[in-house]
């Protein structure tokens, strides 16, 4: 577990880096450690380093593994989110960043509010065209879950999360990120108090702040290669 607190604080100097080089100030971008598929105890390595927003994409595991957390530990949702599993996520998870469709904000919302809790949420767009990704398509189909959302009680609609194509280049990955950080812009201009921006993982961090990330999501760069699928 050393390793990771090691590899923390190589990201932690490559995102400093990443942010002198855009012309940032380091303190506009927050790290996310994404600890699925890796233990619990490889979390608790980052958490000991300081680290204290954590990201899983699956709600079983997410509660399997984080079964009495810290209190100031802050974890998100980054994963597909099935309808029949939203009743699970207001009290684990302080936001969910892959809202895309206005059933489950409908189910989220209704959860939380019987909970008497708030829920931090970011639409996730699909900017990379690739049918296997989730999030919505489209800017109208935007706009359409961004007016559902903000007429619901307990949901807080904070900003936009997308995956990059996994290609490994440059040009077409900043372009997806480009186009996220247009659609964000707008959302400001219509006077929304968005202030997330979650875009960037660990092989494409440094173009995404250069393309105006407020917040970078990264597993493999922190813990490894996954440990269980
Ligand atoms: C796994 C995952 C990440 C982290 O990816 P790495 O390449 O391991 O840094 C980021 N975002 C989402 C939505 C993920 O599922």
């Amino acid at each position: 577990m050393e390793q990771v607190k090691v590899n923390l604080n190589i990201v932690r100097n490559g995102l400093k880096e990443a942010c002198h080089k855009a012309g940032r100030s380091s303190d506009e971008v927050r790290l996310m450690a994404v600890s699925k598929n890796h233990p619990l105890e490889a979390a608790m390595a980052a958490y000991e380093e300081g680290q204290r927003l954590f990201g899983e994409n699956r709600v079983q595991e997410a509660l399997d593994k984080f079964t009495n957390p810290p209190g100031d530990l802050e974890l998100h949702m980054i994963g597909h989110l099935q309808s029949k599993k939203a009743s699970k996520v207001p009290g684990l998870f302080s936001a969910i960043q892959s809202l895309d469709k206005i059933k489950t904000a409908t189910l989220l919302d209704k959860k939380a509010t019987d909970l008497g809790l708030q829920l931090n949420v970011l639409i996730e767009m699909n900017t990379s065209g690739e049918a296997s990704k989730n999030g919505l398509e489209g800017e109208d189909n935007l706009w359409k879950l961004v007016e559902h959302v903000n007429g619901l009680s307990s949901l807080h609609l904070k900003g936009l999360m997308t995956l990059a194509p996994f290609v490994g280049e440059e040009v077409p990955i900043r372009r997806s990120f480009a186009a996220l950080y247009d659609m964000y812009q707008k959302g400001i201009a219509k006077g929304y108090d968005w202030d997330t921006l979650s875009m960037g993982m660990s092989g494409d961090y440094q173009w995404a702040i250069q393309e105006g990330s407020t917040l970078v999501r990264v597993g493999t760069a922190i813990f490894g290669h996954r440990v269980y699928a």
